[in-house]
Parts: structure tokens; sequence; C-alpha cells
């Protein structure tokens, strides 16, 4: 099998092949047989047990002069759901729009970094592809990352292709991500009769009086690049059936969005302070499941708006906004920048892409590859 280079072609190709995470496999094939007549050697790593995996990944490497700039996606897919008008699978252009589950997020955009990298040339170029973007990340990016390291590769600029665009292709680019922490919190009481309560102990309050504390801190102020940093609960639960039954515990779930000026682990521990100056027997417990980042506004943040520009007219406004991306593993390596199709769509039914925005974010992407030279 042999892929066309054309930008459309390709991005049905990939658009034909489930891959709803953890994918591995025919997307896989799409992007190599496209890749290795244009230079590069591909190199694939399958890891991971189920559930989580299986996992395919992707590191495509072709030499060049200079920096190496690195374009890192995913391949993979959140499950179509119901309702299409044809199949999520199709690829199927219908006047303006090419659909498919996967067409803006982001297989489009690794479509037409691979056309970009099949017109222009300059620097040494990767593609960092991974199967585990939509759902653990736990066999995705770490592991190409991983990889990396091993063969001795560290890029220079990365560019990660996810859908930051909102109303017009080029309109936005992501510099940073806020981080997200989950925290659980569990207040033991003891059991008893509502009657009765010298005889029980009622974590209810306790948890309650906790949680209005935690909602009337304030985390940070936010800074020039992030807005503060937000807390929010997520889940109450006492789970009590009866009317005259004190509970024998309380439990509560939060979930923080977290700036630049926090770290997950700091968070978690401030939580616990003020969760243990009303429920001193509390629990709490965290997970970060991504630290916030930020590629401060300098000469790559630069490059890629003054392609944009040349090829659009627009001047990209600098965002943070938004959920988390891979871009906050990548940006331990180098900086980062996020730019690629609209959003509107995503992880919608009938995602669709405009056939036009394909050919527009290849010539972007090939002046990206031209300016990093
Ligand atoms: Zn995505």
């Amino acid at each position: 099998m042999r892929a066309p280079l054309d930008v459309v072609a390709l991005t049905q190709a990939l658009l034909r092949a489930d891959s709803v995470t953890p994918a591995r496999g025919a997307v896989f094939d799409v992007l190599e047989a496209a890749l290795a007549p244009i230079g590069f050697t591909i190199d694939r790593v399958v890891t991971g047990d189920a559930p989580d995996g299986p996992v395919e990944n992707l590191i495509a490497l072709r030499e060049g002069t200079g920096a190496h700039l690195a374009f890192a996606g995913h391949v993979d897919v959140v499950p179509p759901g119901d309702g299409w008008q044809g199949s999520p699978w199709s690829g199927d252009i219908r006047g303006p729009l090419l659909y498919g589950r996967g067409a803006v997020d982001m297989k489009g955009a690794v479509a037409a970094f691979v056309a970009a990298a099949a017109r222009a040339s300059g620097p040494t170029l990767s593609l960092l592809i991974t199967g585990d973007e939509e759902g653990p990340a736990t066999y995705g990016t770490p592991v190409l990352i991983e990889r990396l390291a091993a063969l001795g590769i560290t890029p220079d600029l990365c560019l990660v292709g996810e859908p930051t665009s909102v109303r017009q292709l080029g309109d936005m680019v992501k510099i940073g991500r806020r981080g997200s922490v989950n925290i659980w919190i569990e207040v033991p009481g003891r059991q008893g009769h509502v009657a009765y309560p010298h005889l029980a102990d009622n974590p209810a309050g306790k948890l309650a009086r906790a949680l209005a504390a935690l909602e009337d801190m304030a985390l940070d102020q936010g800074n020039a690049w992030f807005q503060p940093s937000n807390l929010e609960i997520t889940n109450i639960a006492i789970g009590n059936p009866a009317h005259n039954v004190i509970p024998a515990k309380a439990t509560a779930r939060l979930n923080i969005r977290f700036n630049d000026e926090q770290r997950g682990a700091d968070l978690i521990d401030r939580v616990r302070a003020v969760v243990h100056t009303h429920a001193p027997a509390a629990i709490v417990t965290g997970k970060a499941s991504g630290e916030a980042f930020l590629t401060p506004p300098g000469p790559w943040t630069a490059m890629v708006s003054a392609a944009i520009e040349a090829q659009t007219g627009l001047v990209p406004e600098l965002s943070t906004s938004g959920g988390t991306s891979d871009a906050r593993f990548l940006s331990k390596l180098c900086p980062t920048v996020e730019f690629g199709l609209l959003n509107a769509t995503m992880h919608q039914v009938d995602e669709a892409v405009a056939i036009a925005d394909l050919e527009t974010l290849t010539t972007i992407y090939a002046d990206i590859i031209t300016r990093a030279a």
C-alpha cells in the first residue's frame, strides 16, 4: 500500500482506519506508507497491556541541517457515538467539508504536516505520533519521550497539531496549558441512631464545613498568561438510605485547574491542611494528571505566528485556555507551541474539516518548516 501525499487523500486514508484509543495497526500503516517515500526512517513501538494497551507509537525522523523541529500528534480518536449522517469512518466529502471521527482532532493536522514535509525541507524533522492521547496517556507520549532519550535525540522546537483555532484557521495558538489535579476526601464518622447522637459521630457537617472553606480559598490571582487557578467540587456522597441513621462516612471529590504558579502535589497538601482544620481524621488523596506549562513568547512563538500571518493574514492570539494536552509532556524537552485546525466539531457527532483548511494548514506548516531551518 502506498498512501498518496495529497493532504485530502491522506486525511481520508487515515480517517478510514478505525483507531479508537488505544490505537495500533492500520492507521500507522497508512502513516508509514506516506512517510517512508519522502525520506523518513520509521520506528514503531507497541507497548502496554490491557485495558490501557497495547498502544502503538511512531517516531519518524528525517535528517536535515540546523534545528530539529518535532511535530507531535495523535492518530487515536474518541468513540464516534450515535447519530452520524454517514459512517464515522467513511472519510466522505459533502460540499466543502470532509467528515470523519478525527477529521480535526487530529488526523487532518497529521496529514497536513506529512504533506508539508513532502513540500518543504531544511531542518531535521521528526513526527512523534501516539495512539494514546485521548485515553489514559500511560503508554503514549511518555513512552515516545523515553524512546527519544534512548536514541539520544532531543528536538529543539516542538509543534503540537491539536485543533487550536476557534473561528478561523490561524486565529489562536496555544503557548501553555493549565494543569489538572483530582482530589478525593473521605471523612470518617461513627454510625448511630439520630436520636442518640452522643453515641455516634456525624461526618457530614465536618465535610460541609471543609468544602465551604475550600470554596472560599483563593488559590492565586492568576498572571499575565493565566487566569487564576480554580477549584471545583465534582462530587459529594454520603450514600445513606435511612432517615434515622447517622452516616458512617462522607466523601467528596474535587478538581483543580491550575496555572504555572502551582504544582499539583502542593495543591493536594494545601487542600489536606484546610480539610484537617475542620475534619482532623479525614483522609485526603490526590493525583495530578498534568502540570501546567508555559512557553513564554519568544523566537519560536514568533516564528509560528509569522508563518500563520504570511499564509492567512491573521495575527493569532497566544492563549493558555482549554484542557490539558500532550504538550504538557513535550514542553519538558523544548519550547512547545500548539497550532492546528478549528476545534468547533472535535469529539462531536459529524466531526468535519473544511477541505480549504487542510490545504491552508499544509501551507502554514510548510512555511514553519522553512522558517525553522
Ligand atoms: Zn487531540
